[in-house]
């Protein structure tokens, strides 16, 4: 009994992921290869991800890879299915409300649902690597907590403010196949549809067939 309680306030706490962010993020990136990343309408951005239950070298590479291919492309998160990967993990290398870089990894994520008095919704822009060159305003929480686990199968929780509360949300989404644009009026939908045919993406992307 007294062995569970402990564990479960080990993990209710949030994992430190603003601490030596410029080395972890350099080490994940130079063990790691820059993949091109899918674009809206490749299914695999499209469905659930399956839930990861392998711990082991081969997660630790895919999350190297993962994070080589965002600094590749300039972003702030990514999904593992954003580089074709079927998976539910996503990395992020993000700076919060204040300013604070965040850098770390969640698999099998779950956001945690908000209490009323945290649910202060912002409407900044939004983008994603996945809708190349697009961005629409989406009103979502500026705070979020995600649950889940690291890639040695600790369960783990994050919690963000401002940008980062978004980028938490976003990457979320992502592994249970939902773009921002799903979340957008059809008509902005369309709007974001069109700014990514007229733009030209920065990075390598998968062509869709
Ligand atoms: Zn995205």
């Amino acid at each position: 009994m007294a062995q569970q309680d402990t564990e479960q306030s080990v993990n209710s706490e949030f994992i430190v992921d603003t601490e030596d962010c410029e080395e972890r993020e350099l080490a994940h990136r130079e063990r790691g290869t820059s993949r091109p990343i899918t674009v809206v309408g490749n299914p695999v951005l499209h469905r659930e991800c399956q839930d990861v239950t392998e711990f082991d070298d081969k997660l630790a590479e895919l999350i190297d890879d993962m994070f080589a291919s965002q600094r590749t492309a300039e972003g702030v998160g990514l999904a593992a299915n954003q580089i074709g990967v079927d998976l539910k993990v996503f990395v992020y290398d993000c700076m919060d409300d204040e300013g604070v870089r965040h850098v770390g990894h969640v698999c099998n994520p779950v956001l945690e649902d908000l209490p009323a008095d945290r649910r202060v919704l912002d409407d900044s822009n939004e983008g994603c690597l996945s809708v190349p060159t697009a961005y629409a305003p989406l009103a979502r929480p500026d705070y979020a907590v995600v649950s889940g686990q690291d890639m040695k199968g600790n369960p783990i929780r994050v919690q963000g403010t401002g940008y980062f509360a978004r980028c938490l949300q976003h990457e979320t989404d992502h592994l249970y196949g939902q773009l921002y644009i799903d979340r957008l009026s059809k008509r902005e939908r369309r709007d974001a549809l069109r700014q990514m045919e007229e733009g030209t993406p920065r990075y390598p992307v998968v062509a869709n067939d």
